[in-house]
Formats: structure tokens, sequence, C-alpha cells
């Protein structure tokens, strides 16, 4: 399917096509594995009493389970130290039966993520969280970048967005979203723009944009007047409501307004886990991007 072609509007970008063809390879990719003697193993920290988080994990943990990955949820006490994380990550970074190692967020009170996530093995950093990882992407080099950076990639490249030569906006320039993206983005050759809290006339500055991505954290932050009509728009916002749902970043009745908008949820929240999995599959195969 296609969108984003002139004469176009208001195409739903949904996840769960992309995702599925991606866990049926990556579950093809692990049964090879677990023939070879090598059977997947992913593992993921987490150090929260966070109820949410939890679910979250369970959920890569289920996902992973369906294609033939084991997923390991190594609980830590939510007051853990930055040295007793560490320590934890090094512990897994070293066990061969281990290929993928995942820091879950939120992390304890005075522990930086990006500081304790150099303590991932590189070769197992399927999350992109090792600031390390980053810098490879910058330069061109291998690395796993952030799944859900690649998700949004991915999910333009399935629907046949094109991306060279087009003005692609970037709302949020965290390490584990906007920057990465817009790397990716830029090795598509699309001219980028990176948006955040301290930018001047957001509007101004994303209704030039072809392709325009909303990775903020803030319902509804993108209205009518930050879109152009022809705009393809991609929103990687995930903001709890209060009755247990979930939105986006993009106002919904954006929707109309331009040529193609991804929901949330149903977007990119399952092609990041997805492309988590494949990663994974990946790193015990030896091989990255
Ligand atoms: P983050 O670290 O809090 O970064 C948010 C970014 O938004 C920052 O760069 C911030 O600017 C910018 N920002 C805040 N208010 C703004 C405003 N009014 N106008 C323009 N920019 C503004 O968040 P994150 O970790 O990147 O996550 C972003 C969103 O994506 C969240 O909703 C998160 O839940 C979601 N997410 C979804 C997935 C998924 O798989 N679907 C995965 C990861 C994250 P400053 O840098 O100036 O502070």
């Amino acid at each position: 399917m296609t969108a984003g072609t002139e004469g176009q509007r208001g195409v739903r970008l949904t996840g769960a096509t992309l995702a599925a063809e991606i866990r049926a390879r990556v579950s093809e990719s692990a049964a090879a594995l677990a023939d070879a003697g090598r059977p997947p193993r992913l593992a993921v920290v987490v150090a929260t009493a966070d109820e949410s988080t939890a679910w979250y994990v369970r959920s890569i943990a289920k996902a992973a389970a369906k294609v033939g990955i084991t997923c390991d949820i190594v609980d830590l006490d939510p007051s853990s130290s930055g040295a007793e994380i560490d320590a934890a990550l090094r512990r897994l970074s070293a066990d061969p039966s281990v290929h993928g190692v995942i820091l879950q967020t939120p992390l304890p009170p005075g522990v930086d993520f990006a500081t304790a996530a150099t303590a991932i093995d590189p070769a197992k950093d399927v999350d992109g969280a090792n600031p390390g990882s980053l810098g490879r992407l910058a330069a061109g080099l291998p690395a796993f970048p952030p799944a859900t950076a690649q998700a949004v990639v991915a999910l333009l490249e399935h629907y046949d967005i094109p991306l060279a030569g087009r003005d692609a906006v970037v709302v949020g320039r965290s390490t584990v979203v906007g920057k990465p993206l817009a790397h990716l983005l830029l090795d598509r050759n699309a001219t980028v723009t990176v948006c955040h809290s301290h930018t001047a006339d957001l509007a101004g500055k994303t209704s030039r944009a072809d392709v325009l991505v909303a990775a903020v954290g803030r319902p509804a932050l993108i209205g009518q007047e930050h879109v152009r009509p022809d705009a393809i728009v991609v929103d990687v916002g995930t903001n709890a409501t209060p009755d247990g749902g979930l939105v986006g970043d993009v106002d919904p009745a954006v929707q109309g307004h331009v040529a193609g908008l991804t929901p949330v949820p149903g977007g990119i929240g399952p092609v990041t886990t997805a492309l988590l999995l494949e990663h994974t599959v990946r790193a015990a195969e030896g091989t990255s991007r």
C-alpha cells in the first residue's frame, strides 16, 4: 500500500502488517538459531515498581516467546544504585547465552540512563541505548539503532513514502528517539529539521514538513495548524489517559487534514516491539544494521 502520493487523504498508516512481516522473518531466524544450538535470548533489566512499565515489559516477553526468543525479565530493586545496575548489565553482557540486553526506563532517581547504558556490550545493545551506538549511527557505522527510531523509517518505507530530497521535521530531540531518527532520515537523504522545547514558531517549522514526526510526550501538541495538507505524519508519542487509554502527540482531528497519519495505539508501537526482536536474532547471528 502506498500513501503520500498525490490526491490521497487521511490514510491510516497502521503498523500491524509490517510488524507481522518482521515477526515472521524473526521466527524463521530464531528457529534456525535454535537448530544451530544457539537459541536467541533477550534480557530486560527493570529497576522500577511502575506498573505500566511492568505491563510493557511483560508484553515484550510474550511477543518474544511467540517468535521463539526467550526473554528474561531481570528485576532489580527500585532503589538500586547506578553501580548495581552497572553490575547487572555487565554480567548479562558477559553471558554468552544472552544475545540482547535492554535497560528499561524509568530508572531509580539519580541514575542517569546514558551513563548506565555504557555497560551494555554494543554487540548486544539491541535498543541502541549505549551512547557508543548513537555515535556509530551518526558516523554511518554498523550499530543497532533504537528500535523506535528505526520503526519510524521502517513504517515510512513500508508505505513507500519517499524520503530522499524531502523535508522531514522531527519534533523531539531525545537520545532514544529524536536524535537517532534524525540520523536515520539523513541517511535516506531527507533534509532534516529537529525541533524541541526551545524552538521558536513550531507551527512555522512543522507546516513546511513533507514528513512530520512527533516524539514529545504531550497529547495533542500537533494540531491542524502544524501540518500541510499533503504531509505524512508519524505519531511516536504515547501518553496515558486517566481512563487507562493511550493517546499520541497528534490531535486525531489532524487525520482528515493530511495525506497520512499513524494511529496511537497501533502505529509505531507494534513495529518497535517487532524490531527489538529482530535485533535480538541479528545479535545472536552476529550481525547488525
Ligand atoms: P523525552 O526524552 O521526554 O523527550 C521529549 C522531547 O520533546 C524533548 O526533546 C523536548 O525538548 C521535546 N519537547 C517537549 N515539549 C515540547 C514542546 N512544547 N515543543 C516542542 N518540543 C517539545 O521523550 P522520549 O523518550 O523521546 O519520548 C517521546 C514520546 O515518545 C513519549 O510520549 C514516549 O512515551 C514515546 N515513545 C514511544 C515509543 C514507542 O515505541 N511507541 C518508544 C519510545 C518513546 P527539550 O529537549 O528541549 O527538553
